[in-house]
């Protein structure tokens, strides 16, 4: 089955609520490598986005509301991750203009869209140290999952397990892109913080699409 405006609604409403519930975990990682802001700028920016929800014109499409997102985001958090998740929303939005509902293509067109905007934005690459690294893998495996006749919920699964994996396997990275690259060698041996509030976002996209 497809994913509708309604897995849209549920996946921004569980993103809101999983980068709420991480808030001082997500600020204690950028405190470690960064300036210690990640959580409160994600949970501020998701929190931003939950009224607005409920002002959706009938007919409104998941594109229709990744757009919201990424105007809100790019609106209300600041640093480096509101522009690079506005523009992954944006980008995401485009790829899937018009549709109602969308399968395991869409899933992937979503999600390479997404990490796309990001990489034209802010130059990572992989192995930087980056949210591309959660993105990447995730890409990578919703590709290998739709194109094995996986559904959109399943393609969504296997992409947020990757994801999560792809934020583990920051930790003993060395970053160059962000303010961690400020840090050189010492920014080895902690988790990008972005890699994993990307990771909790692609689990709260899987987690409402299996409902
Ligand atoms: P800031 O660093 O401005 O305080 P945040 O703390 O909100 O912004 O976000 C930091 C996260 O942004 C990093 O953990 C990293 O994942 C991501 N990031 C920073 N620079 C880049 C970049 N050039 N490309 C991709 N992601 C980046
Ligand atoms: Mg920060
Ligand atoms: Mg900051």
């Amino acid at each position: 089955m497809g994913l509708d405006i309604t897995w849209a609604v549920d996946w921004v409403r569980r993103g809101a609520e999983t980068l709420s519930e991480h808030r001082v975990e997500l600020i204690t990682l950028d405190r470690e490598i960064g300036d210690g802001d990640h959580g409160e700028n994600m949970d501020r920016g998701f929190q931003a986005v939950l009224p607005k929800l409920d002002d959706l014109p009938a007919g409104s499409t998941p594109a229709d509301v990744l757009k919201l997102v990424a105007t809100t985001l790019i609106s209300t958090v600041g640093g480096a991750a509101g522009p690079l998740y506005g523009t992954a929303f944006l980008k995401g939005s485009a790829a899937i203009a018009g549709e109602s509902s969308i399968d395991a293509a869409g899933v992937v067109s979503l999600l390479e869209a997404s990490r796309d905007g990001i990489v034209a934005r802010g130059k990572a690459e992989s192995g930087d140290k980056t949210m591309v690294d959660a993105w990447t893998p995730a890409v990578d495996a919703a590709r290998a999952a739709a194109d094995g006749g996986a559904s959109a919920a399943e393609t969504l699964r296997v992409a947020a397990d990757a994801a999560a994996a792809g934020s583990d396997a920051t930790i003993p990275l060395v970053a160059r892109k962000g303010r961690a690259s400020y840090l050189g060698e010492r920014s080895a041996g902690h988790r990008d913080p972005g890699a994993q509030s990307t990771a909790y976002l692609l689990e709260a996209a899987a987690a409402a699409a299996s409902n």
